[in-house]
């Protein structure tokens, strides 16, 4: 809370308090002074205060919004008063393999192309070369909340490989690897995946496992959006917990859920997974939203102009990427082909998302996540936030752009 040192303390009386142990709320007074707490306790002196009667009202440390993908609504609409008004006072952005940097100048085109897709018409002053630059966009204006940002691997993977849909060669590894230490060094959380968006989802184990050491190496969070959350959800989560163990990197399951009808009831079956791997003594937790609907990239790339703008962000990568000597040396076909794999993972994620919707709908009119599954859960995901805590915001290692 921004205040000057010689402002006036503020009381907040009779507030019932949730002091985010997890134990039940209580009844008491919260005296703040400038920017700290400066006593708890009930019926706490006066003098000197303003006052706030909280009588009925909750009082809680901001929450975090774990997972979600503001980076391009925060540099335009800083206030972001529609989550500061659900009492939301961190945002982690990056996920899913989208942000807004590192950008080259061959693949700043490919990005901005690609982050449209995502939260729509992305500027080419929009896309930044490095989280510096990012950071400094955003410290312009200044932000409401804070913020803890994720490098995206497309935005990784389109720096070095364009839109090829191979694997990478040990070179381009480490070119890959370099980019991305450079920019958790400069403050970045971590790096997320999208294995199921192009190009992040053309990455082989091999590929994601040389990223994680680079995460494990800077004491940073390896997100991802894994390759399935249908029927291939649980061999979906053996490949991150694989890659995990392999590496030693801190990982944290992007929203987990069992997706399509014939896919129901899997969840018990991935949480066994997920604690098994942490009585063995990997550092894996994992996300999930409190709500029957979902988005996917796809549900934009089904209508016919963004396939278009798909097919767009194809061509510009065999003409402008690294992969421009590759597309050139093998003549037009490559750059039709690369175009038609992208256009089929479209197809086959649009019908993901058909069928994710129907099976959200349907979610919601049966209560299909029985009581057992969300204590579960429950217990898990508070285990999460704080392995997500514990390197995000406040922590020195990352890079805190600060409350305004
Ligand atoms: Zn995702």
């Amino acid at each position: 809370m921004p205040q000057s040192s010689n402002s006036k303390d503020t009381l907040i009386r009779n507030a019932r308090l949730i002091d985010g142990t997890g134990a039940p709320w209580f009844e008491a007074d919260l005296r703040i002074s400038g920017s700290r707490i400066a006593a708890i306790g009930v019926s706490l002196p006066a003098e000197e205060a303003d006052i706030i009667d909280a009588r009925g009202c909750y009082l809680a440390p901001g929450f975090i919004d774990a997972h979600c993908h503001d980076d391009l609504i925060c540099l335009r609409e800083p206030d972001r008063p529609e989550k500061v008004l659900q009492g939301v006072t961190t945002l982690v952005v990056g996920n899913c393999c989208f942000s807004l940097y590192p950008a080259t100048a061959g693949s700043a085109e490919m990005l901005r192309l690609h982050f449209s897709g995502l939260a729509g018409e992305t500027r080419t002053d929009e896309v930044f070369d490095s989280f510096d630059g990012y950071r400094l966009a955003l410290e312009g204006p200044g932000v409401a909340l804070n913020l803890v940002s994720l490098v995206g691997h497309a935005a990784i993977r389109l720096a070095v490989l364009g839109y090829d849909r191979r694997a990478a060669s040990s070179e381009e590894i480490a070119a890959m690897q370099a980019l991305l230490a450079q920019q958790l060094a400069q403050g970045a959380a971590g790096l997320s995946l999208g294995l199921v968006y192009p190009p992040s989802a053309f990455a082989d184990t091999n590929e994601l496992c040389a990223l994680a050491e680079t995460v494990r190496a800077h004491g940073k969070l390896l997100t991802a959006h894994i390759r399935s959350y249908e029927a291939g959800l649980l061999n979906s989560i053996d490949e991150f917990i694989a890659i995990l163990r392999a590496s030693g990197a801190a990982g944290l399951l992007s929203h987990l859920q069992s997706a399509g009808k014939p896919n129901w009831g899997a969840i018990p079956k991935a949480l066994d997974r997920l604690e098994a791997a942490r009585a063995e003594g990997i550092d894996i937790s994992f996300d999930m939203y409190p709500y029957p609907a979902g988005f996917l990239h796809a549900a934009i790339v089904a209508s016919g102009g963004a396939r278009r703008r798909h097919r767009c962000a194809t061509r510009a990568a065999a003409r402008s990427g690294p992969a421009r000597g590759a597309a050139r040396a093998g003549g037009g076909g490559r750059s039709r082909s690369a175009c038609r794999a992208v256009q089929d993972r479209a197809d086959r994620l649009a019908q993901c998302a058909h069928l994710r919707h129907r099976q959200s709908r349907a979610e919601a009119a049966r209560g299909q996540v029985d009581g057992r599954c969300r204590a579960r859960a429950r217990h898990l995901a508070v285990r999460s936030h704080g392995s997500l805590h514990r390197g995000g915001p406040g922590s020195d290692r990352h890079h805190h752009v600060p409350a305004r």
